[in-house]
């Protein structure tokens, strides 16, 4: 398992959001810290960021957790990014089912805010910053992820099974949820879903 917190589902799936009448959270904070933690050339980005980037809760339909669009293309972010120049307009986009969940939104907003700064990969460096600066909850302190895995559970959209102890990740070969890894034997198991960037969109 590379680049994603396991037992962090990546998308929401048919949950029965309500819009929130709450503002967005702030960006500055999480933004000092992040810039206490990474260096220029992996954060192209940061530098007047808090001028381009809008936060707001999605859509309660959407099926992200969260997500961070650039409005340039992949061309053109690529080129500022050689320079060193600001990214333009970026939005991000969180879920409204989030803010009941603090730890959980904290974690999503650093991991969207990550991605904004220049880190567009999901790779170990952006996880491992993630989890340093707003740490996953655990299941049993997160309302979210409880009421996630229960719906998950009844879906068919899963692709895959996770173990939370060891990280392993195996294709779905049977309905009901394993009752233990094959690797470590934990009965840590909950739904995977096989996902890409698609949580990052650029301009086209
Ligand atoms: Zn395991
Ligand atoms: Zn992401």
């Amino acid at each position: 398992m590379v680049g994603r917190t396991p037992r962090v589902p990546h998308r929401v799936i048919s949950v029965d959001a309500a819009p929130t009448d709450q503002p967005p959270p702030d960006s500055k904070e999480w933004l000092d810290i992040i810039r206490n933690q990474v260096d220029g050339n992996e954060a192209p980005f940061l530098n007047g960021l808090n001028r381009w980037l809008k936060v707001s809760w999605s859509d309660p339909s959407s099926d992200l957790l969260g997500v961070t669009r650039f409005e340039m293309d992949p061309n053109e972010l690529m080129r500022r990014r050689r320079m060193q120049a600001p990214s333009g307009p970026v939005c991000i986009e969180l879920h409204p089912i989030l803010v009941d969940d603090p730890a959980l939104l904290a974690h999503t907003f650093v991991h969207e805010l990550l991605h904004a700064v220049g880190l567009t990969d999901h790779d170990n460096r952006h996880a491992s910053l993630t989890e340093m600066i707003a740490p996953a909850p655990s299941l049993a302190d997160s309302p979210v992820l409880m009421r996630l895995r229960s719906e998950v559970l009844d879906g068919q959209e899963i692709q895959g099974w996770t173990c939370t102890n060891c990280g392993t990740s195996w294709k779905r070969t049977t309905v009901s949820r394993p009752k233990r890894c094959p690797r470590c034997a934990r009965s840590t198991v909950i739904p995977h879903e096989a996902s890409s960037d698609d949580d990052i969109e650029k301009g086209s």
